[in-house]
């Protein structure tokens, strides 16, 4: 056989090995992307209502800030009506009076529907939270399997592709570019046996002559309908 042939087709067998190693590594990290998507909703629903109970204290503290100054108000209402002599006068701080305590009714009204509602977003956290903590603990056991065999398959992809290199330095500058071109094109084999004297990967018939000439290892021929590097079958 072709001294190139020969290197080529380890170096090829060695990148079979190493996309075999780097597609396992994928199904592992697809698998952890499946996990992190069951913790998705309730960590979103937990970030939402805690928006909510922050913007509901906002709104509180604007309310708490409108009740102390109708209080003042009032106050100073209050020490006015007992001063003013005049009926008239006396009625018109009475209405006043009148006014700012129901405004103040409302607004206190609106502080106690608040507080109902930031304790029951709490509730809702704590339930999120509970969830959240169930599913982790669910989740532990096959984290850990995974992250193990992650770096199980890590350390064989480096020898893998330690040795990948080993192989490629062994095949000449040309040969390598070449067949470097053929498996960028995708996940099909750059070397192919032929078949019946024929490619065996598109069928295309190859004339006799460079037929014999690949079987009998003189020469390394491309297929003339998809150009991968052809050799005898092993
Ligand atoms: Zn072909």
């Amino acid at each position: 056989m072709h001294p190139d042939l020969q290197v080529l087709i380890a170096l090829q067998r060695d990148d079979v090995e190493v996309d075999r190693i780097v597609n396992a590594i994928r199904d592992l990290s697809a698998r952890e992307v499946e996990l992190d998507r069951e913790r998705v909703a309730s960590t979103e629903s937990i970030q939402r209502l805690r928006r909510e109970v922050e913007s509901t204290a906002t709104r509180n503290r604007e309310l708490q800030n409108k009740i102390d100054e109708h209080k003042r108000v009032q106050e100073r209402s209050l020490a006015h009506v007992d001063h003013v002599r005049k009926a008239r006068d006396a009625n018109a701080a009475k209405t006043e009076m009148d006014i700012v305590q129901r405004v103040l009714a409302a607004d206190e009204k609106e502080q106690l529907a608040l507080n109902g509602r930031v304790a029951e977003l709490q509730q809702n956290i704590d339930m999120c939270e509970l969830e959240l903590a169930e599913i982790d603990e669910r989740q532990a056991g096959p984290r850990a399997t995974i992250a193990a065999e992650k770096k199980t398959r890590a350390d064989e992809l480096a020898i893998a592709r330690s040795k990948r290199e080993e192989s490629a330095v062994k095949v000449t500058r040309s040969m390598l570019s070449k067949y470097e071109r053929l498996r960028s094109r995708g996940p099909l084999a750059a070397l192919v046996p032929i078949r019946d004297g024929s490619c065996g990967r598109c069928h295309t018939a190859i004339p006799m002559q460079r037929r014999s000439a690949i079987l009998a290892g003189n020469s390394i021929e491309s297929c003339e309908g998809c150009g991968v590097l052809l050799h005898a079958p092993e």
